[in-house]
């Protein structure tokens, strides 16, 4: 994303900061985006060494403090990366780049429609399957839910034309990271879908209809979050009070029912798999938060005072620009610790990530808060050393870590409420199975 203009009311120090954070990430997006070119063209070498270059000179070329031409340098830095910005992207066009919307057509329309039927047969799914899922005591507001996630899926499937594009309405075909099959966005009229088109595929689509029970949970009147998703089976471990509240319990219920391919076990509750959880329950409600805070509103303040960027001070284009960084950094985050990522325990931390496999990182014995702290600290260290986070780590570490203050103020009880959970259950306390369901 192009950095935005520098303010001609330009006076304040944070000011700075802000912009070399989102240059950063900028330059680091740009070097990725090169590295990433399936079939690079010729001047992408170039290319990547002016990028390095340019990396260089944020970090070295600003004149020092209370210098006159310190404004006019920022402004030339800042024309010259986006300049540079527009050549990559010419070079090697970002993927999903084009935002061009597109009719489903009646051949993919079918494929929702099967999809959107087998999301909507969970509702007859057993009371023993759905109280092992969900706990005993709670078998009878998860039957609930998921009548509602029907009449939410069914409803949006009125709403879709096969011939017509659609708009933040029903369901909308739409270019989603590769690994997202759908999303859910809340409207003031409801909200609407997002399917990625090659979740559309005769062979898989089991794996859409669990997507679509997850998604649709999130549009409920009272909706389902984020706590802890179903790679590594640690949601199981999460206290029966939030199992109903989390979508990754619903996803994985429908996954079981329509036996949608392999389903995870259970977690063991060792004290490692708890600070695990602990790790992926804050850095999935950091990632959720980020997202959220890309749009304006009071929410932003507490982060802002954060990050250093006072919308007063900075004006809003820079917070924004700011904000959506943010998300950016947590997407990096959130990949990283969404890969089947180990934790434990040893007296020699570090992170190490073999090439395209799971990050493995070990942290001191400690319960399972300050463990997962332990945990943040090393991963927004590697992927801040690794350009691809241009949020000081320690900034970055502690947005994340105190999440339970940053979250959405409806949150901030459930959320402060887990993390005392986590370190005063004894280990293994909370698994479906330890009740004797
Ligand atoms: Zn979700």
């Amino acid at each position: 994303m192009p950095l935005p203009a520098v303010p001609d009311s330009y006076a304040d120090v944070d000011l700075e900061r802000a912009f070399y954070v989102l240059a950063q990430q900028q330059l680091g997006d740009l070097a990725s985006q090169l590295a990433k070119a399936k079939a690079p063209p010729p001047e992408a070498a170039g290319l990547a060494r002016q990028v390095a270059a340019a990396q260089r000179t944020w970090q070295e070329d600003l004149a020092p403090l209370g210098e006159p031409n310190r404004n006019q340098q920022l402004r030339k830095n800042v024309a010259a990366a986006n300049e540079l910005e527009r050549k990559v992207t010419a070079a090697v066009p970002r993927p999903g780049a084009d935002g061009t919307r597109e009719p489903f057509g009646s051949a993919r329309f079918e494929m929702l429609k099967t999809a959107v039927s087998m999301a909507c047969s969970v509702t007859g799914a057993e009371n023993p399957l759905i109280a092992s899922v969900f706990g005993t005591g709670n078998e009878p507001a998860a039957r609930r839910r998921l009548t509602e996630i029907a009449e939410i899926l069914a409803k949006r499937l009125e709403q879709t034309s096969p011939g017509i594009a659609g708009d933040q309405a029903g369901f909308v075909l739409a270019a989603l990271p590769a690994t997202m099959k759908a999303l859910a966005s809340t409207t003031p009229k409801g909200g609407y879908i997002r399917i990625q088109p090659n979740a559309l595929k005769d062979a898989d689509l089991h794996g859409l209809a669990t997507a679509l029970v997850h998604e649709a949970s999130h549009l409920m009147a009272q909706p389902t979050v984020d706590y802890a998703y179903r790679p590594g089976g640690l949601f199981h471990l999460l206290p029966a009070s939030l199992a109903p509240r989390n979508a990754a319990h619903f996803e994985y219920l429908a996954a079981q029912f329509l036996s949608a391919g392999r389903t995870e076990a259970p977690a063991d509750g060792s004290a490692q798999a708890k600070a695990l959880l602990v790790l992926q329950f804050k850095v999935t409600r950091a990632w959720v938060r980020a997202s959220d805070l890309t749009s304006p509103g009071p929410g932003r303040i507490p982060v802002a005072g954060l990050f250093h960027v006072d919308p007063d001070k900075v004006g809003l284009a820079v917070a924004t620009a700011m904000f959506t960084a943010l998300f950016a950094a947590m997407e990096a985050v959130m990949s990283l610790v969404q890969r089947n990522t180990t934790l434990t325990f040893a007296a020699a931390e570090r992170l190490t990530m073999p090439a395209d496999g799971a990050a493995q990182v070990t942290v001191a014995q400690a319960p399972p808060t300050a463990a997962a702290t332990a945990a943040i600290d090393l991963i927004c260290l590697h992927l801040s050393r690794q350009g691809r986070v241009g949020f000081r780590h320690l900034d970055l570490a502690k947005y994340i870590d105190d999440i339970a203050s940053y979250d959405r103020p409806g949150l901030a009880g459930e959320v402060a409420g887990f993390l005392r959970w986590a370190d005063s259950a004894p280990v293994g306390l909370g698994t479906p199975d330890s009740d004797g369901a």
